[in-house]
């Protein structure tokens, strides 16, 4: 992950000298106080196992700016969670929420573990004790944590539990939580029908029509961004997961797809569709990387058939992969932008939850389209203004505006 890390606080410092931050600002201060984040949490949990003993985790909570507001981040549970991709996650949720202009800084949060291998009861056990420990450092006006990869709004309803009995019932604590604890409609799906909200402004840009899209992932983006597709009748032809993948060219049935998927946990052998190896080469007009970081490389940016690619996942293309894509002339929507619907719904549910007065789906929905729609348009301007990449412009947009935010607060 550290070329995740590596990419993002090389695009930041790009960033600044085409902003001229140089000669603005007093040198580079501005971008060195955005290459470190505030504060680094990290704690080792020791969980009791249901038959045979204990164990021990490596814990993170990475609090990387609040100048726009209070921290904001998924927490994620995967083996490969490391410092360096909980800071890169952090320094990205910074920028996204800049960039949709929602009053909140940027956190991310960490588990290193499957947590495939652990029983429901000693996730739960783990999960409070990591809210235990961090009970001082989160709450509604300080740090809001969030569902990311290997969570879901179980994970959320534990912690909100365990920070009720710490602290107080505040349910903004957490968002992405279950509806019947004060979670918003639509925000399960919400980055998933947000990236395809993304996905048909920048069509239209491009002039497709009756286009096809290559789903990469399908987890919580991936299956609601395929489910949207479907729902407005588009043509999704390939999905692939960890474990493999699964095409037809005139189309996939994306509800029997996840029927078939919870039953038995992957799109492998689905009866709808032909094995696929390879879904970054497959022919397709859009692709959604919507699996995990650098997916898409300096080795097989070259072989992307798409026209337009649409990233659902954090960080998934490297810096050469880029490159390459804009040598292609490959539209890219960036990360910051096409995936930020999770982050915008949260914060209707954190403005429902402190208002005590919920919205209806239509109009969680409404106001999450109008709010990328508008996102979209300002970085499409302002790379046309520019004369940058949509990713370059979305960095230009939220530097802009957190160092106006620093310079009114004072820097710190
Ligand atoms: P998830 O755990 O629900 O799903 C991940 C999916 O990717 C699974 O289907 C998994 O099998 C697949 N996958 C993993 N490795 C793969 C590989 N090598 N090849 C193909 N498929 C692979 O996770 P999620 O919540 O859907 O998150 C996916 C990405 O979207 C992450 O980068 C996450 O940070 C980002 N994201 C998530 C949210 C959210 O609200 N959940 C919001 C914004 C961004």
């Amino acid at each position: 992950m550290a070329n995740v890390l590596e990419n993002a606080i090389s695009l930041v410092e790009r960033t600044g000298e085409i902003l001229n931050f140089g000669k603005r600002f007093q040198g580079q201060a501005i971008i060195e106080r955005l290459r470190i984040p505030d504060k680094v949490i990290m704690f080792r949990a020791t969980v009791q196992l249901d038959r045979s003993g204990l164990k021990v985790f490596n814990c993170y909570r990475i609090q990387h700016s609040d100048v726009l507001g209070p921290y904001k981040g998924g927490i994620r549970f995967h083996p490969e969670v490391d410092t360096d991709e909980v800071t890169a996650l952090a320094l990205l949720m910074t920028l996204k929420t800049a960039v949709v202009n929602i009053p909140y800084g940027g956190a991310k949060g960490g588990i290193t573990l499957d947590p495939k291998m652990l029983s429901v009861t000693e996730l739960e056990r783990l999960v409070r004790k990591y809210t235990f420990r961090l009970v001082n450092d989160i709450g509604p006006n300080i740090d809001i944590p969030a569902p990311d990869m290997g969570t879901s709004a179980r994970e959320m309803a534990w912690i909100f539990d365990e920070y009720r009995k710490h602290r107080d019932s505040a349910l903004g604590v957490v968002t992405g939580k279950p509806v019947s604890l004060g979670g918003s409609l639509g925000r399960k799906e919400a980055t998933g029908r947000g990236v395809v909200c993304a996905m048909l402004e920048a069509a239209k840009d491009l002039n497709l029509k009756n286009f096809t899209v290559a789903v990469q992932g399908f987890g919580n983006v991936g299956s609601h961004a395929a489910l949207y597709c479907f729902e407005q009748g588009i043509k999704v032809t390939a999905v692939q997961d960890i474990a493999g993948g699964v095409c037809n060219p005139e189309g996939l049935n994306v509800p029997e797809l996840v029927k078939y998927c919870d039953q038995t946990g992957g799109v492998v052998d689905f009866p709808g569709g032909k094995p696929l190896d390879d879904i970054v080469a497959y022919p397709c007009d859009v692709l959604m990387p919507c699996a995990k970081e650098s997916m898409i490389t300096a080795e097989n940016a070259g072989q992307i058939k798409a026209k337009l690619i649409v990233e659902g996942a954090n960080g998934p293309t490297t810096e050469e992969a880029d490159r390459i894509l804009d040598e292609r002339k490959i539209l890219v929507v960036p990360d910051i932008l096409a995936n930020a619907g999770g982050v915008i719904v949260s914060y209707f549910e954190w403005v429902q939850n402190r208002e005590g007065f919920y919205w209806e789906e239509e109009d969680v929905n409404n106001r999450l389209f109008t709010r990328l729609r508008k996102a979209y348009a300002s970085v499409k301007e302002t790379a046309a203004a520019k004369k940058v990449t949509l990713r370059q412009a979305a960095y230009c947009i939220a530097l802009e505006k957190i160092t106006q935010a620093m310079i009114s607060r004072g820097v710190q």
